[in-house]
């Protein structure tokens, strides 16, 4: 059997992977999470209980504590998910991201290193240490083009560039030491089980709400959408044969304009909550956010021609299910806005 160590598993994109491998799979899963405001464990319903799930409340920038998971659970790889994840708190409070994100991975690869080369030759040779990134590294794209693997790194936000560095490291890590390493850069996330703070689950929560629908500038950012289950098999298949020290980009062709995204979100609203309709009257724009990247697009034909993967959801299926999703599961999410979670309250006042 093989045990994986993820890191972030109470974290949207996290969560889905540890749900896979439990559903899909017979690997052994221990889940390494802080429990951040963004992490749930109710995300993982049927997990605490599963005799092949582990759950461990630890900081990834503890290096003891590292060090006594990988002792403890003897993992075969890493999935590094941890990270502070939304752009808008990384211009806020910078100083968290740089600590998770680089010194967290840091740590954490200090302690894959020292674990990895003290095993046997055969087990050391298995190990992977595979590092979940953003195409949000890559900065931004005028009107064509797109991001591949050889796209300079060009970091616009504190977010970006901690991600960015941490790229680095992993990469150096595998150059300096030989640990083996898998990257992967992935577009925009969405689907199920997503924190209310960012742009799609906010947009249908505050829709529901009949609140305002508040749209940086024009609306015409544009980013490249993928659904939160496609990243998570393409994630699973890149652990499993992605080639060591290599970077493959994840996307899945899905270029819409920020104002595209919400009135696909009015429009599946329109048909499932009718009392509320027409729900784009609640569109309205504000100033926008600073250094926001114009537009994002991958080009993920490496993923595709040397792995065989693509999504299984276009856009259009994979938001109506997110739609209704958050329809069908009220008390997920009202939980994080009535306060019962994690003792935070979180207004529906942010912009995503
Ligand atoms: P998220 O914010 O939903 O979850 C992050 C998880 O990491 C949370 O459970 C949190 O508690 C945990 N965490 C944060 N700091 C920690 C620490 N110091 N120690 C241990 N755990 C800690 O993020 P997400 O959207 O699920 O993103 C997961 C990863 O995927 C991130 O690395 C992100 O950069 C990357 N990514 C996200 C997207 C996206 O659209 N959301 C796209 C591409 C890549």
């Amino acid at each position: 059997m093989t045990r994986i160590l993820v890191t972030g598993g109470a974290g949207f994109i996290g969560s889905a992977v540890v749900r896979q491998l439990l559903a899909e799979t017979d690997a052994f899963v221990v889940n390494v999470d802080k429990l951040t405001y963004a992490a749930n464990l109710s995300s993982l319903p049927g997990a605490e209980g599963n005799p092949r799930y582990a759950f461990e409340k630890v900081d990834i920038c503890d290096a003891a504590e590292l060090r006594r998971v990988f002792d403890t659970h003897q993992p075969d790889a890493v999935m590094h998910l941890a990270a502070e994840s939304h752009v808008d708190r990384s211009i806020d409070g910078p100083g968290e991201f740089i600590q998770t994100n680089v010194v967290g991975t840091f740590r954490l690869l200090e302690a894959a290193r020292g674990y990895w080369s003290a095993l046997p030759a055969e087990r050391r040779q298995a190990f992977r240490f595979h590092h979940i990134s953003t195409d949000e590294v890559f900065g931004t794209l005028g009107d064509d083009g797109f991001f591949t693997e050889t796209t300079a790194y060009s970091p616009n936000s504190p977010y970006s560039a901690s991600k960015a560095s941490s790229d680095h490291l992993v990469r150096a890590w595998h150059e300096t030491y030989g640990l083996p390493v898998v990257l992967t850069n992935c577009s925009n996330n969405y689907g199920p089980y997503h924190f209310p703070e960012k742009l799609i689950p906010l947009m249908i929560l505050k829709g529901l709400a009949g609140e305002k629908l508040p749209v940086y500038g024009k609306g015409d950012n544009i980013r490249d959408w993928l659904y939160v289950e496609d990243h998570a098999r393409a994630l699973r298949l890149v652990l499993e044969k992605g080639r060591i020290g290599e970077s493959y980009n994840i996307g899945g062709h899905n270029e819409r304009t920020n104002l595209e995204v919400v009135r696909a979100i009015c429009a599946h609203l329109d048909e499932m909550n009718p009392a509320g309709a027409p729900h784009d009257r609640l569109i309205s724009f504000v100033t926008d956010r600073p250094g926001h990247d114009k537009r994002y697009a991958i080009d993920a034909g490496k993923i595709e021609r040397e792995l065989g993967w693509t999504p299984q959801e276009t856009f259009e299926s994979g938001l109506r299910k997110t739609v209704a999703w958050y329809l069908e599961n009220r008390d997920w999410w009202q939980a994080i806005l009535n306060g019962s979670y994690q003792g935070e309250r979180l207004g529906l006042t942010e912009e995503g």
